[in-house]
């Protein structure tokens, strides 16, 4: 029996150790274009690798994969994130969680888990061709299975197969944006903001980080991942609306009424809303035509009513998108249409199987991409291990 993999990321390392196992004697080849294996699960997390999450706070999966949650809510249902932490316990990795579900190796060391597969590799008799890429499926035709498992490139080797793809797109960064007063409190940081998109479905709420080009954070990247390919064929410019404070304009302009008027003799610069730091709240003062003197008896109607529209929809213009040096993935790829979601083999090509990022799947910061790498692994290889030997190869 010979398969070929290739990819020595997340995914094709864990499906050919999975192999390896699961079809002892077999000559497993695994093809890796760069110079070491897993060069990316190496950074992954800031070099701590969050590696999964327990999904204990996941609702509506829709939220957490944008692209894949059907082809994901199949293939968590295979290999869980229970599954996945059983897995590298057993690999003797100790794994703790952290806020937001998200789940690291005690070690705090990405190092660990390449180390780890790498280990399981070498144990399971994998054959690791480094500075070796693939650029065509026809070189691998003496194979009796081919996992492609390249990440978000080398969709050239799709070419002509017939297998159609969606047009790969970045996914998962910040934004920069056109407002000099916004950028110049770079590292002020909100717990809970709502972005959108005006004009569109896209939203996103939680945690704001303000940066020198514009904003980043939880909330940022998640609304980057939302609209992914809305905001790559706009080119990235268009508006933002920030939504500062929880509530409607209405509520929001009762709530500020009834605080100033407990406070009236204070500067209205001293009584920011609960949650606004001070800085940005002087900066929206001043954008609503509202002086940093005044008092809070001395703000009018007018000058309120302004105040509460900015806290509740601000808009910016959106000048480009800007690098999130922590995580990004691909949006795109092989397109799930394509692939027989019981065992990741490709409908029109037999004996072809995808795993990880290659596919039309991805997902929000959290663990949940390389949770996807290796749930999709998994089915891979079990897909693979089926067809081998039910065909006796
Ligand atoms: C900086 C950073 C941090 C991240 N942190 C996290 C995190 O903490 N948690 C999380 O869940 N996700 C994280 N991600 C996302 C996660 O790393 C990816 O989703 C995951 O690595 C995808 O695994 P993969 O094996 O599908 O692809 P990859 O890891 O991209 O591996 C694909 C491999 O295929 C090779 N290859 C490509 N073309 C060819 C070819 N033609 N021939 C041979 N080899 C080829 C590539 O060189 C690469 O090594 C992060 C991503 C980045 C960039």
């Amino acid at each position: 029996m010979r398969v070929a993999v290739v990819g020595a990321g997340a995914a094709g390392c864990f499906c050919a150790v999975l192999l390896g196992r699961r079809l002892p004697g077999s000559h497993i080849d695994l093809f890796e274009k760069g110079p070491v294996p897993m060069a990316k699960l190496a950074l992954t997390g800031g070099g701590r690798c969050n590696l999964t999450n327990t999904f204990a706070e996941v609702g509506d999966l829709k939220k957490v994969y944008p692209r894949g949650a059907q082809l994901m809510r199949r293939a968590l249902s295979r290999f869980s994130p229970r599954d996945t932490m059983a897995w590298w316990e057993a690999e003797g990795v100790r794994l703790h969680e952290e806020d937001g579900g998200r789940i690291f190796p005690d070690s705090q060391d990405a190092m660990q888990i390449v180390r780890t597969l790498r280990r399981g590799l070498d144990k399971a008799g994998v054959i690791l061709y480094t500075r070796s890429a693939v650029s065509s499926l026809s070189d691998l035709r003496s194979y009796d299975a081919v996992l492609l498992a390249s990440g978000g490139g080398a969709l050239s080797m799709l070419e002509g197969s017939g297998i159609a793809m969606e047009a790969p797109v970045p996914s998962l960064f910040a934004l920069s944006l056109e407002d000099k007063g916004l950028r110049s409190l770079s590292g002020i940081s909100l717990p809970g903001v709502r972005l959108s998109l005006p004009g569109t479905a896209f939203h996103s709420e939680g945690a704001l980080l303000l940066t020198r080009s514009g904003i980043s954070g939880p909330a940022v990247l998640r609304l980057s991942s939302y609209s992914a390919r809305y905001l790559h064929d706009n080119g990235y410019r268009g508006e933002l609306s920030v939504c500062w404070v929880p509530g409607g304009e209405d509520e929001v302009l009762h709530m500020l009424e009834a605080a100033l008027a407990r406070t009236p003799a204070r500067l209205l610069s001293s009584v920011p809303p609960e949650g606004i730091p001070s800085r940005l709240w002087e900066l929206l003062l001043s954008r609503a035509g509202l002086r940093a003197d005044l008092r809070c008896a001395e703000a009018g109607q007018k000058g309120l009513r302004r105040l509460a529209s900015l806290l509740t929809s601000d808009t910016f213009k959106i000048a480009g998108k800007a690098p999130f040096k922590d995580e990004f993935v691909t949006c795109g790829g092989v397109s799930l249409q394509e692939v027989n979601s019981a065992d990741m083999q490709a409908k029109k090509i037999p004996g072809l199987f995808f795993a990880g990022e290659v596919l039309d799947v991805d997902a929000v910061t959290g663990g949940f991409n390389l949770q996807a790498a290796w749930s999709t692994a998994y089915m891979a290889a079990e897909g693979i291990v089926s067809r081998l030997t039910q065909s006796g190869k």
